[in-house]
């Protein structure tokens, strides 16, 4: 059965010497934990935690294969080379910023599988999308996108991460009602697929996830864990969101 599992998405922070110090910050923790650094530090983020129960990911692949003139892009081939299980796809900000469509997405999972990593894939609606009432329809979508693309056993090694982007970075949280209505949502959408499947998926939530704030979250019984931004980079924050699983 779930337990909680928390993903600390870095983002674009961090130096040597700051992931260092953080690292060292949690490095006792017990619950499953997964740091997602910018690809620049994966390789040594790994190296700092051999011996230590936490897990690499990366923030974003290439969705081209394995290697050839693609400039600027790691592939799915690389990440696995460098020991890393699981990557964020379909992150708010790379559909936002950086044009990312549900196909891309969708290939992005393809390419994760094809070299046995677990994507992290994220859906979340607008703050226009859910004054309109769509929130169902776009989290539907995005999800979908994946199946239709990657077959519904893709999602017996993933894990989602509902993050509705009005709550990204801005310090307001979804309600946990509101949060557990679309988790439920999602593992009932997977249901009609396979039961199993839905079962075992690790929904997470992210969005201005806190200290005060995480308990309540984890409280719900489709919110399996959380994806973490901005409170991942100070370590007494983040410390306090574990303690709360
Ligand atoms: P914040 O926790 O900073 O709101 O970011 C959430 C997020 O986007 C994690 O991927």
């Amino acid at each position: 059965s779930r337990r909680i599992l928390i993903a600390a998405n870095w983002k674009m922070n961090g130096s040597f010497a700051v992931n260092t110090s953080l690292l060292q910050a949690i490095n006792g923790i017990q619950i499953p934990l997964i740091i997602a650094p910018p690809s620049l530090y994966i390789a040594s983020v790994r190296q700092q935690l051999v011996g230590t129960t936490l897990k690499v990911a990366a923030q974003n692949v290439a969705a081209e294969a394995q290697q050839g003139a693609y400039t600027g892009e790691v592939s799915a081939k690389m990440l696995a080379d460098a020991g890393v299980s699981y990557a964020i796809i379909g992150h708010s900000e790379r559909r936002q910023y950086y044009g990312e469509t549900d196909a891309l997405v969708a290939q992005k999972c393809q390419r994760l599988h094809e070299f046995g990593l677990t994507p992290i894939i994220c859906v979340g609606e607008s703050l226009a999308e859910r004054e309109a009432g769509l929130v169902q329809t776009v989290v539907e979508r995005q999800l979908t996108a994946i199946i239709d693309q990657c077959g519904i056993y893709a999602l017996a090694q993933a894990v989602v991460a509902y993050e509705p982007v009005w709550a990204i970075g801005t310090g307001k949280t979804a309600t946990p009602a509101d949060a557990q209505a679309v988790h439920q949502f999602l593992r009932e959408l997977v249901a009609k697929y396979d039961k199993n499947i839905a079962e075992n998926l690790y929904i997470l939530y992210g969005g201005s996830v806190k200290a005060d704030n995480a308990a309540s979250l984890f409280a719900m019984p489709d919110i399996d864990g959380a994806l973490v931004g901005g409170a991942s980079l100070v370590a007494k924050d983040f410390l306090a969101i574990c303690h709360a699983a």
